[in-house]
């Protein structure tokens, strides 16, 4: 979060967003533009890069989407994307009894449409109830499109000719077509009135950063409207999060990279850590994030940090992780009885475990 946002950190965190989609839709652009955006509209040090995951704070959301978005409409600290887009990853990144991201956003290349994957991610977020809006990417791709960079889609969709605007349109209903067709009503972004009954559909393209500006102004919108009162953590209290990635990194061991969504942990925690075959009792020995790349020289690719509060990506060195595993929960233990923190790492897992059966 930035240094010059006022508002109290001790009580709201950063929705969890994932994206999903068919391979090629465009997943990963549209993720590298908003990336982009953010670290040219952010001033030095606005931008907090974390592991496995990008924090675009409100105010630099709300400068990406202009006159869409006043921030004294928001008191959410911003959207925090997890860099690993599919639904692999949004599938074995779990929180308690749920989906880790809370919203989603599900990518629909327009001239492609609906495909094999795009019904499997609707599945999932179905089955998880995880709310989500719909990206109908690649709009500068129908034919005759004349594009305006970064603009809103309001601004862009009015300067294409009448040609240009039906074949867009012709588009957007059959994708519209389609999700009703699997049970979701859905419709254009701006005649949604309640998206938590409606899904929105926001044109964008992820090449030149028309309707970005819509894209992240809607899913801020629907996280202060909606959910709210989920993000309301106590961000003094002992750490909850899942294991991104268990990786070897030269100096520390083995590392878990982590997505913290609830509390804080600090360099001298003890921590649980969900393992292969029991829950993994040790001490953190680092808390690491990516150094700004300015300062990279000789020195590590990381930077040590005393505590981390979530919502947040942070790279954990300690003894004994070599049975981590993907997707597993991670607790803080401060104050908390241990026996009673590793029951609920146990109990974490053993859902795992039932999961993973039924899908396999
Ligand atoms: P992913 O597999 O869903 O992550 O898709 P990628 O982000 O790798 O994109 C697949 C291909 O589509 C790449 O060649 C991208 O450059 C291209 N692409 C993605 N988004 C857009 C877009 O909005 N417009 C155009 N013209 N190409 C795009």
């Amino acid at each position: 979060m930035s240094n010059t946002d006022t508002r109290d950190p001790t009580s709201l965190r950063t929705p969890i967003v994932a994206v999903l989609g068919h391979v090629d839709h465009g997943k990963t652009s549209l993720l590298d533009k908003i990336r982009g955006s953010a670290v040219i509209e952010g001033e030095a040090g606005a931008i907090t890069q974390h592991i496995g995951a990008t924090a675009v704070p409100l105010d630099i959301i709300s400068t990406i989407a202009g006159d869409l978005v006043d921030p004294d409409d928001f008191d959410l600290p911003g959207l925090l994307f997890i860099d690993t887009p599919g639904h692999h990853s949004f599938t074995t990144l779990r929180s308690r009894g749920g989906a880790l991201a809370d919203i989603a956003i599900l990518v629909v290349d327009v001239n492609d449409g609906f495909q094999p994957q795009t019904l499997e991610a609707l599945e999932i977020l179905k089955r998880s109830q995880t709310p989500f809006i719909v990206a109908a990417n690649k709009i500068d791709t129908v034919p005759g499109w004349n594009p305006k960079e970064d603009v809103p889609i309001n601004d862009t969709y009015e300067s294409q000719s009448d040609r240009v605007r039906q074949r867009l349109d012709e588009s957007l209903y059959e994708i519209i077509g389609n999700l009703s067709d699997e049970g979701f009503s859905a419709d254009l972004y701006w005649r949604v009135q309640n998206f938590q009954r409606n899904i929105g559909v926001v044109p964008v393209s992820a090449m030149t950063g028309e309707g970005v500006p819509d894209l992240l102004t809607v899913m801020m919108g629907l996280s202060q409207r909606y959910m709210k009162e989920e993000m309301e953590i106590d961000v003094a209290g002992p750490g909850v999060g899942t294991v991104l990635e268990v990786k070897e990194e030269k100096g520390f061991g083995t590392t878990i990279d982590t997505v913290l969504y609830d509390g804080t942990i600090r360099a001298d925690d003890t921590i649980v850590v969900g393992g292969m075959n029991k829950p993994i009792v040790t001490e953190v020995r680092a808390l690491l994030q990516p150094r700004p790349l300015a300062e990279i020289r000789t020195e590590s690719r990381f930077e040590k940090v005393d505590e981390v509060s979530a919502a947040s990506g942070i790279k954990v060195a300690a003894p004994d992780l070599a049975d981590a595993m993907a997707g597993a929960p991670v607790r803080v233990v401060r104050d908390r009885d241990l026996e009673e923190v590793i029951a609920e790492v146990e109990a974490e897992l053993a859902d795992i475990a039932v999961d993973t059966e039924e899908q396999g």
